[in-house]
């Protein structure tokens, strides 16, 4: 007899159990978790437990945050222990870089309600007294860090799971997934056939496999990974209190007191990959042969940090395997492109993000949206190009540097170059110097002379500040040309199609030969995305955003499906350039034998430029005299020879993302992914100005928006020029008002133009005001900072407009 669920969970590991704890938490009790062997049966039952709030990405950390303080609750609840050790832990920086990211973790930590700090070398020797502090500068501690036990913790989950009347199935094997044409899902199992409403993908170890079941190819990998355990260890057990966690980022090692000795884990170098044509069902409850070859070196740097270690015998080795995505962070959310199929994978640090996972994902599933923007763990972050030769070097790649600095312009090599438009070899020859977006290479500047053909990673500015300076000159002063390749794209079309948008964008549609800005809300007024919408004519439109989104808004798009309606991803069908700054006009009129000085600012046609049949939209990010030119990326290097011709005689300069960035910062124009995301309303960031609230459309977000239209959220975006003389804005960095955090910043950079360092931020409406001055704290150095209020560059927008 075919058993019946709402949701079926595949895969009885922590975030399979955390997944249906969070379901039933919020409200969906007809839920099933199938495992086939006992519960903790993957990666979950050999690993070492440690948990920390630590991670490059703010919101990964809030909600590591958030899965660290929900064990005490899940004690309670259950009356089960999760063998918390809340023991604090404390990371050491060896050098100024390391050192600079600690400071920068800690500054974001103050406005997200952490309470971590910064430690000084006598303080880590009276916190972790077996520490060798030679050569430390000094560390951060955190008091949430600590450890549990696994099988205590996803027993917790599951029994919390049970109480909210889920149901858990073990000794259940799923051998088959298929897809009613209702979207239902038929589950076969080696106990029978379920019949689900949605299945969650959180098969870990084996959820390659889960997924092929379903046509997928999940990109994640396992990989081998080793810890020690210590016999007794005098200098711990005489210890009145229990020793903190240590990560000793340069010796890549993590340790922590276990028992009366110590356990230490490595993540070395000579790392291997596990199962790389796929995990045997058979493996189960073994662990991997002992390799000390692979961590000898690991070792030797640990004796030196931590001498107690070189007298410790060793009373066991855990070698085993669990799975990364390409940049190691969870692969979840609802399957672009298949209905009711949920990830729940990728999942490396299950007792740092489990709960955060799960809850995610059951707001996902049980509202549609989440609270937080989900970008950093979203599956959609990856396409069909993130195939299993791409994944594996990355998921090497990642696993070697997940102690290393993350900066924020550092360019990781692996896999690269993978995929390229026609003009990668031309820009290579003119000594572009390429970043990766969403797998595409994309020129970050073009390096002349003798400047740096590699960016090297900084928090400060980096070397490619002259040629990034030099790039902006050029489009300010005369003309410069930037490849398109790197927005999403997207046909709409069909006799509804204005209806179609009109309903899913908040913004005006615009007519047959202009385009116009929309903001696309979710149904609590979140933005979903910032579109330029063009109407090419009465049933077909031309959607632009950013690269990197395009499986998130084809995601979005297909949820709001109707027939008749088309919306093709045509990110990679369509390529071009744009030409800005105040000579673009001439180079375009000079290209084409057609007129094109008489487009206006937001005007869009088909033009021939050159041989190439192009359309052409006037309208720049640089916040300049600008024109983006699409075209076939078969026409595109005739496109670019056109162009260049037609600019030799004004000075047409190729400029690469790094221009770009500082370019709209003269402007003070958001960009997707930092002021524009789901962890924002359109209030709140000003886009709301572009809402068309007089059109009579029930649109998607609409009664949201009404509402904070009536009563304005309490923070606003501002911008802001820093008295910084070496270091720029990134992202998160606080801003104190009065001696007190009571903002954040959003995005920033060097606007080369204006020659001012600018920031966005979010600060409380009540003090966005005329002659505000804060403080922004970059790299633990207090900078002051000025609100401007308005564009640095054009500020009436003649330029752009005229
Ligand atoms: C040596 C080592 C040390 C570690 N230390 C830490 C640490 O200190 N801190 C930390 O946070 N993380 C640590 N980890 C990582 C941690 O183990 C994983 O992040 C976590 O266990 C992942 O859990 P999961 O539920 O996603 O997957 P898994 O634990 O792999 O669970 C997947 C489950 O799905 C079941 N399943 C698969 N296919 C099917 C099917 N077809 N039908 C039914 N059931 C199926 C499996 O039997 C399994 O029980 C460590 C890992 C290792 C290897």
């Amino acid at each position: 007899m075919t058993q019946h669920t709402r949701v079926c969970v595949i895969g009885g590991g922590v975030v399979g159990a955390s997944v249906l704890y969070h379901l039933t938490k919020l409200g969906w009790s007809d839920v099933l978790l199938v495992e086939r062997s006992e519960l903790t049966s993957g990666s979950t039952w050999h690993a070492a437990g440690g948990f920390h709030t630590l991670n490059g990405d703010t919101n990964m950390a809030a909600l590591q945050g958030y899965t660290i303080r929900l064990y005490r609750e899940l004690e309670a609840l259950t009356g089960l222990s999760c063998g918390l050790h809340h023991v604090g832990g404390i990371t050491l920086a060896d050098n100024a870089d390391r050192f600079d990211m600690l400071l920068a973790e800690r500054a974001k930590h103050r406005y997200m309600g952490l309470e971590t700090e910064i430690v000084t070398p006598d303080e880590i020797r009276q916190l972790a007294p077996i520490v060798n502090t030679d050569g430390i500068l000094g560390a951060l501690y955190d008091p949430l860090d600590g450890h549990l036990d696994p099988s205590g913790t996803t027993h917790a989950y599951a029994k919390a799971a049970r109480m909210g009347g889920a149901t858990i199935q073990t000794h259940t094997m799923v051998t088959a997934t298929t897809q009613r044409p209702d979207g239902s899902w038929d589950i076969e199992t080696d106990k029978g056939p379920i019949h689900a409403e949605h299945i969650v993908n959180a098969g870990g170890l084996w959820a390659r496999e889960v997924g092929a079941m379903a046509g997928l190819s999940l990109p994640l990998h396992p990989m081998e990974h080793q810890y020690i355990v210590t016999d007794e260890i005098a200098e711990i057990y005489e210890r009145d209190t229990e020793h903190p966690h240590v990560m000793d980022p340069a010796g890549e090692s993590y340790l922590r007191q276990e028992g009366r000795g110590l356990c230490i884990g490595f993540y070395e170098q000579p790392c291997r990959p596990w199962a790389v044509d796929g995990t045997p069902w058979s493996f189960g409850h073994e662990l991997l042969p002992d390799d000390f070859d692979k961590i000898e070196d690991s070792i030797a740097f640990a004796y030196r940090r931590f001498p107690v270690l070189e007298r410790a015998g060793v009373k066991s080795v855990i070698h085993g395997p669990f799975t990364f995505a390409p940049d190691g962070n969870p692969l979840v959310g609802p399957i672009p492109g298949l209905r009711n199929y949920w990830s729940a994978c990728g999942v490396m640090a299950g007792f740092s993000q489990g709960g955060g996972v799960g809850l995610m994902l059951a707001q996902w599933m049980t509202t549609g949206e989440t609270e937080r923007d989900p970008a950093a763990m979203d599956v959609a972050r990856y396409g069909d190009w993130a195939t299993p030769g791409y994944t594996l070097p990355k998921v090497i790649e990642n696993y070697q540097t997940r102690f290393s600095v993350a900066y924020p312009n550092e360019e990781l090599p692996a896999a690269r170059p993978h995929r390229t438009t026609p003009m990668y070899d031309i820009f290579a020859g003119l000594g572009a110097v390429f970043g990766q977006q969403y797998g595409l290479e994309v020129p970050n500047y073009f390096a002349t002379g003798d400047e740096p053909t590699y960016e090297t990673p900084s928090f400060r500015r980096s070397d490619a500040f002259a040629a990034t300076a030099r790039e902006v000159a050029a489009v300010r002063d005369g003309v410069g040309i930037n490849e398109v390749h790197n927005f999403g794209k997207y046909r709409v079309t069909g006799p509804g199609a204005r209806d179609w948008l009109d309903r899913i964008m908040a913004g005006r549609i615009p007519l047959p030969g202009r385009l116009a800005l929309n903001p696309m809300l979710a149904p609590s007024g979140r933005i979903m995305g910032d579109f330029t919408v063009s109407c090419l004519d009465e049933t077909t439109f031309h959607l632009t955003a950013s690269y990197g989104a395009q499986a998130m808004h084809m995601r979005w798009f297909d949820s709001f499906a109707e027939p008749g309606i088309r919306v093709e991803n045509i990110s990679d069908r369509l390529t071009g350039f744009q030409i800005a700054g105040p000579r673009a006009r001439e180079v375009l009129a000079a290209a084409t034998r057609e007129t094109v000085t008489d487009m206006r600012f937001m005007d869009v046609r088909r033009v021939i430029v050159g041989m190439t049949d192009c359309v052409v939209q006037r309208v720049s990010y640089t916040g300049d005299l600008g024109f983006e030119i699409f075209c076939d990326p078969m026409g595109q290097r005739q496109l670019w020879q056109a162009l260049m011709e037609a600019g030799a005689g004004h000075g047409l300069t190729p400029f690469g993302m790094r221009a770009m960035m500082s370019l709209r910062l003269d402007k003070g124009f958001g960009s997707w992914g930092s002021e524009y995301s789901p962890d924002y309303t359109a209030a709140e960031t000003g886009l709301d100005r572009f809402i068309a609230w007089q059109k009579p459309t029930d649109f998607v977000g609409r009664n949201a928006a009404e509402t904070e239209r009536l009563a304005p959220p309490a923070r606003s975006l501002a911008v802001f020029a820093v008295d910084s003389p070496d270091a720029d804005v990134h992202g998160y960095e606080p801003v104190w008002i009065d001696g007190r955090v009571q903002g954040f910043c959003t995005s920033g950079g060097y606007a080369h133009h204006s020659k001012t360092s600018v920031a966005l931020a979010l600060i409380p409406r009540s003090l966005d005001q005329s002659g505000l001055e804060v403080e922004i704290e970059i790299l633990g150095a207090m900078r002051r900072a000025r609100r401007l209020d308005g564009p640095l560059f054009d500020p009436k927008g003649t330029r752009m407009r005229g």
